[in-house]
């Protein structure tokens, strides 16, 4: 079996059953291709039992690992209720751990209150005799190599040993629905995760400017988002033509407010989509001061058209942190492949970096903005991203 343990989900009261229902089902969408498993819960715990011997249970760990909402997982040896099966399922399923540690100790929990010994007895037991039969162990209750947990649960007993970090959060789908504007960069994929992990469903948008970016651009984007879709679940994405409002902003507009009018227009265009499709804020991967365009007051005219709350999840990540992150979630490979994104043509030498919005606005009316927006989003196209 897979064990699964739920984080803050357990702190949620009354809507606990139906934050375990969500993650239940998530977990049970993310196994799908990996065999037939049960999947139920009980006391905090989730757990994931095959079903026939052809599930695969490397590939469903590692999926569990990717589990929004799980502070850790284990694999687990499953006992019958009784002493000797315990210890020596204990010696036999953990063999391979055992033999490559120096220490270890046994912790046992026992939840089913009507099993004859009690816990510390259980333990006791177990751990002696894992000496006789790994001599070369020595009991270490402070800092053992293996943590050999015992759980005297309903059905069975449990044991396993050093469970990994699950990746916390909350589950995906229990928070409410975000869009994600989606570049081809660092960040927005990793705020993308972010946000996911905090219990939104996703929806991205991504602004397109052909011929200047180009198919492979996009494609990258949507290699991204099936990286992102891992920990996230299945994501649509919407791509909008802003070929002829970009060329309308780089032929009317002041040039050194231009980028600051670009996103503004990405932020009108992103809301409308966000209306469309049943989400709730928006989500950006800008960072306080990284560029012209995120400075506070550049931010301040950008968020001046935004009437749904705006989740800037890297605004005090420095990008040593947020490589980190691309890393982990492995998005970094694929971000730092040199295309031009929307943002990156036309952009202007000398971008203002305080702009006001009384500045940005008299620049923005030399263009017929509503009638490119509608334009942009008259021509969409939709892809439907998962992961596997
Ligand atoms: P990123 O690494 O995510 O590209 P960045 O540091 O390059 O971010 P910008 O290019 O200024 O910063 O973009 C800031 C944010 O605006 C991005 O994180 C993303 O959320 C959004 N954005 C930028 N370009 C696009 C695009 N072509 N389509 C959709 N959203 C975009
Ligand atoms: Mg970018």
């Amino acid at each position: 079996m897979i064990l699964l343990k739920l984080g803050e989900i357990a702190l949620k009261g009354l809507n606990r059953r139906s934050f375990e229902e969500v993650l239940m089902k998530n977990v049970k969408r993310r196994l799908g291709d990996a065999g037939r498993f049960a999947v139920s819960s009980k006391q905090s715990t989730i757990y994931v039992e095959p079903l026939d011997g052809d599930a695969d249970m490397d590939l469903a760990e590692e999926r569990c690992g990717k589990v929004f909402g799980v502070v850790s997982y284990t694999r687990a040896g499953t006992a019958e209720k009784e002493l000797r099966a315990i210890q020596e399922r204990a010696a036999e399923y953990l063999q391979e751990k055992l033999e490559e540690a120096d220490s270890f100790k046994v912790e046992c929990k026992r939840s089913d209150k009507k099993f004859p010994c009690k816990s510390p007895e259980i333990s006791a037991e177990v751990g002696g005799y894992l000496l006789e039969k790994y001599p070369h162990l020595r009991v270490d209750v402070h800092h053992p190599d293996v943590e050999v947990r015992v759980e005297v649960r309903e059905q069975y007993a449990f044991v396993h040993a050093n469970a990994r970090p699950g990746a916390g959060g909350i589950p995906v789908g229990t928070g409410g629905r975000g869009l994600v504007l989606i570049s081809g960069g660092l960040d927005s994929p990793v705020a993308a995760w972010t946000m996911a992990k905090r219990g939104l469903a996703l929806t991205a948008v991504h602004f397109a400017s052909p011929p200047y970016t180009s198919e492979l651009a996009h494609d990258k984007v949507v290699r991204l988002l099936r990286q992102v879709s891992q920990y996230a679940g299945r994501i649509k994405l919407v791509t909008v033509g802003f070929t002829h409002l970009q060329e309308e902003i780089r032929d009317c507009c002041p040039e050194d407010l231009g980028t600051v009018i670009l996103r503004r227009y990405m932020l009108r265009a992103a809301q409308r989509v966000a209306e469309q499709e049943g989400c709730q804020c928006l989500i950006t991967g800008e960072s306080l001061g990284q560029v012209a365009s995120q400075t506070v007051q550049a931010i301040a005219c950008t968020d001046a058209v935004a009437k749904l709350p705006v989740f800037r999840p890297l605004i005090g990540s420095d990008k040593a942190e947020i490589i980190k992150t691309a890393r982990q979630i492995d998005t970094f490979d694929t971000s730092i492949e040199p295309y031009e994104d929307c943002c990156t043509i036309f952009t202007p030498k000398h971008p203002r970096t305080k702009p006001t919005l009384e500045m940005v606005e008299r620049g923005e009316g030399a263009i017929d903005g509503e009638a490119l927006l509608r334009e942009a989003l008259e021509n969409v196209r939709t892809t439907h991203i998962t992961a596997y």
